[in-house]
């Protein structure tokens, strides 16, 4: 019996996908693999609601963060920080070498579509990032909207880290205006980690030619070589590769996607329900994530004990406030392949452990 995850990442893998991860390695510059490729490309599109290319990086998602601000930036980006990997981005962004600057937003509140019109109308950025779903607070910002802002401006380009949202809830990358949107299959993929998926726009690959990044790996135009040929430009992780054209038929062909997000918010709305009878929620209300929910401690438990209980006694895990949280909050994470039935079971253990 292993471990059964309901953090917000990593999360449970069903057997059959870890299954997907021993096949027989074939080669990467093969059509058989191009047909893989192309496969995958096609049901992430539709995921994405794009006609963008998705590129896929074989690293963890903070690779292609980094890709997003050394090749989409030529002037100035503006790095929108309400939590913690929000922040992670502006530290990338800066450690790069990439002139920015950062808008802090208290951790519990949202970016707000007005703030960021307020911000680019300076007209001294080319660039914004902004997280959706903020995995450090349970917090979902209004992308949608802060991408109608963002296409009032033509030379700005909107990057996405949508690494706990993706696969759990929508994301319309052509209708919002999202040049890159960037997600690792650890999360709402219920994948193993390792394998990052990245949609890229034309004016991101414009801009990437102008910008010339120093970066060999992270390099836009030249992955995008590859990807004209059905191909990566580097070897790939193909036992990922081979697990996530698996999931990806799942998701889009047998679950389908508006189930899947239906799903994810029927998970959401039955911890968000929980949390406000027995405890709290951290993130301001009409912002609640549809894939981790950050339940204030206000009844003062022992979230540690809760954690070490849950693990040694039913093994399973949730996680503890993230930073600055640590025990004035704990996170489930409710994504990935999931159900209601594993959600009603964790709450009603934890539950019994706390005698609620
Ligand atoms: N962004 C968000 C919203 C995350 O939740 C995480 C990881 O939890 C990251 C970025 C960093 O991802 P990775 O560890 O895959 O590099």
């Amino acid at each position: 019996m292993h471990e059964k995850l309901f953090t917000p990442g990593p999360t449970e893998v069903r057997a059959e996908l870890l299954k997907e991860l021993s096949t027989a390695q074939i080669h990467h510059r093969t059509e058989e693999f191009s047909s893989i490729y192309d496969d995958i490309q096609l049901n992430l599109k539709k995921l994405l609601y794009t006609n963008n290319p998705v590129f896929l990086f074989s690293s963890s998602s903070t690779g292609a963060m980094e890709a997003a601000v050394t090749n989409g930036v030529k002037n100035r980006c503006l790095n929108f920080v309400n939590g913690a990997f929000s922040n992670r981005w502006h530290q990338i962004t800066k450690k790069n070498g990439v002139s920015c600057d950062k808008v802090e937003i208290p951790w519990d509140q949202a970016v707000k579509p007005e703030l960021v019109e307020e911000k680019l109308n300076t007209g001294k950025y080319d660039a914004i990032t902004v997280v959706l779903n903020e995995t450090s607070t349970g917090l979902m910002n209004p992308i949608k909207e802060i991408g109608e802002v963002v296409k009032k401006f033509d030379d700005v380009l909107f990057l996405v880290d949508a690494v706990s949202g993706m696969a759990g809830t929508e994301i319309r990358v052509d209708d919002w205006g999202i040049d890159m949107c960037l997600a690792g299959v650890q999360k709402a993929f219920a994948l193993p980690a390792g394998l990052t998926v990245a949609s890229v726009s034309d004016d991101l690959l414009k801009r990437a030619e102008e910008v010339e990044s120093n970066s060999y790996y992270f390099n836009l135009p030249l992955l995008h070589k590859y990807h004209l040929r059905s191909q990566t430009r580097t070897t790939p992780a193909i036992p990922q590769i081979f697990a996530l054209q698996k999931q990806l038929d799942d998701i889009v062909n047998k679950e389908g996607i508006e189930n899947r997000f239906a799903r994810h918010r029927e998970m959401a709305e039955f911890v968000q329900n929980w949390a406000l009878e027995y405890f709290d929620i951290y993130a301001e209300e009409g912002y609640w994530s549809n894939t981790v929910t950050c339940i204030e401690n206000n009844r003062g438990i022992d979230v540690n004990g809760l954690i070490n209980t849950l693990v040694e006694k039913y093994n399973i895990r949730i996680a503890n406030g993230y930073g600055d949280l640590k025990n004035k909050a704990f996170r489930i994470g409710h994504m990935g392949d999931l159900s209601l039935a594993d959600i009603k079971g964790l709450l009603a253990t934890i539950e019994s452990i706390l005698d609620l």
